[in-house]
C-alpha cells in the first residue's frame, strides 16, 4: 500500500478506532519513517485523550510458587533450580504501606498461581485499603469465582489476567496444563464483578505469527479491556524455550501503539520486559501510546527469585531508588507523575 494508505488507516483508526486484519497486518510491516508515523500517531492519542501524566503501579511480588508450566516462564513449577518464597501476609502490607508513602497510588499484588490462601488474600486487601489510600490490582492467575468475588468485596479494584496469546492451537502448545477456554471464561468472570480488567500478550513467542497478533489485537478490541500488558518474549534457559530468540522491541512497540489506537482509553504500561531487553524500551513505548509504569516496590532480598524471564531490570535497588530513577525517566520525558490513583476513564 502506498504512503496514501498509511494516512488513510491512521486516520480511519484515530477517528473510528476500528481496524481490518489486513490493515492491521499493514501496520505491523512498517518500517522506518512510516514506522515512526504510526508510533506519533499513537503518542498523539494517548496526549489528547489521556493527556501527559503517567500512572505509577507499584508492584509486590509476594509469592514465585507456581502450580503451572507455561513453557515461557522461569517461575514453571518443573525449574527446580529457582528457589521459592512466599510472603507472609504482614509483609505484603508493610510493603504496601512503604509504596503507599513513595505517592504509589495503586498497589498491584501478584504471585505465580499459587494457592495462597484466599482468606488472607482478603485481609490483605482490606489491610492495604483501610491503611492507604491506594488502589489495589491484582494479578493471581485463575482462581475460583467466589474468590475474585471475595477479593472484589473487600475492595480490590482491577485485575490482570493475561492470554499471551489468543490463538487457541498456540495457547494450548504454550500452556500444556491449561485451558483457553477457562481462562476466556474468568476474563467474562472478573468484568462482570465489575473489576477494572486487564490481559495482553507477549511478542514474538515461538510459533506466532503476524496473523496471531492479528487475532490478539482484535481480541483486546471486543473485551474492551482496561488494561493491556504487552512485553517482548525473552528465552528463559530454565525452560523448554531456552533456546528460541527474543521478541523484537520494534514488533512490541508497534504493537502498543496499535493497541493505543484501538483502545484510546485504555491504560497501556511501558512493560518492565521491554526496559529489560533494551535500556530504552520503557521510554520508546511511552512515546508509542503507553502512559503506565510498574516499578518494582517488592522488599531486595526477594526480586531475584521472582524470574519470569533473565536479566530482568531493577532487581537490585530498593523501593526508594526505583521511585527517584523512575521519576527521573518521566521528567526527562516532558511528563508528569499522575497524583491520581488512575482508575479507568471508562469507569469514573
Ligand atoms: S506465566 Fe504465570 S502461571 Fe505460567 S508458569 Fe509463569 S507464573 Fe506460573
Amino acid at each position: 500500500m502506498a504512503e496514501t494508505s498509511l494516512s488513510r488507516i491512521l486516520e480511519k483508526v484515530t477517528s473510528r478506532n476500528q481496524l481490518s486484519g489486513d490493515e492491521i497486518i499493514y501496520l505491523l510491516q512498517l518500517e522506518g519513517d512510516d514506522l515512526k508515523q504510526l508510533l506519533n500517531q499513537a503518542d498523539r492519542v494517548r496526549a489528547r485523550m489521556l493527556g501527559n501524566k503517567i500512572h505509577l503501579r507499584g508492584i509486590i511480588e509476594f509469592s514465585n510458587n507456581c502450580r503451572r508450566n507455561c513453557k515461557y516462564c522461569g517461575l514453571r513449577q518443573d525449574n527446580l533450580a529457582l528457589p521459592r518464597y512466599s510472603l507472609a501476609a504482614e509483609e505484603i502490607v508493610a510493603m504496601a504501606g512503604q509504596g503507599a508513602k513513595l505517592g504509589y497510588r495503586t498497589i498491584v499484588l501478584q504471585s505465580g498461581e499459587d494457592y495462597y490462601d484466599a482468606e488472607k488474600i482478603a485481609w490483605i486487601i482490606r489491610e492495604i485499603k483501610g491503611q492507604t489510600d491506594s488502589a489495589i490490582t491484582l494479578c493471581l492467575g485463575e482462581r475460583d469465582y467466589q474468590e475474585y468475588k471475595l477479593w472484589r468485596a473487600m475492595g480490590a479494584d482491577r485485575y490482570l489476567l493475561k492470554l499471551e496469546t489468543a490463538d487457541p492451537d498456540l495457547y494450548h502448545n504454550l500452556h500444556p496444563d491449561m485451558d483457553y477456554q477457562q481462562r476466556r471464561e474468568r476474563l467474562a468472570w472478573l468484568k462482570e464483578l465489575g473489576y477494572q480488567v486487564g490481559s495482553g500478550n507477549i511478542i514474538g513467542l515461538p510459533g506466532q505469527t503476524e496473523e496471531t497478533i492479528v487475532q490478539d489485537l482484535l481480541l483486546f478490541k471486543e473485551l474492551d479491556l482496561e488494561m493491556v500488558g504487552i512485553g517482548p518474549f525473552i528465552a528463559h534457559p530454565g525452560t523448554p524455550l531456552a533456546d528460541f530468540k527474543n521478541g523484537s522491541v520494534a514488533m512490541t512497540l508497534k504493537t502498543v501503539a496499535i493497541t493505543r489506537l484501538l483502545l484510546p482509553l485504555s491504560h497501556l504500561p511501558a512493560t518492565t520486559a521491554l526496559g529489560s531487553i533494551d535500556r530504552q524500551g520503557r521510554q520508546q513505548a511511552l512515546r508509542a501510546g503507553a502512559n503506565v509504569v510498574m516499578p518494582n516496590i517488592t522488599a531486595a532480598e526477594y526480586r531475584s527469585f521472582y524470574q519470569i524471564y533473565p536479566a530482568k531490570i531493577c532487581i537490585n535497588e530498593q523501593a526508594v531508588d526505583c521511585r527517584r530513577c523512575i521519576g527521573g525517566i518521566i521528567a526527562a520525558l516532558g511528563r508528569e507523575v499522575a497524583v491520581d490513583c488512575g482508575h479507568s476513564p471508562k469507569m469514573v
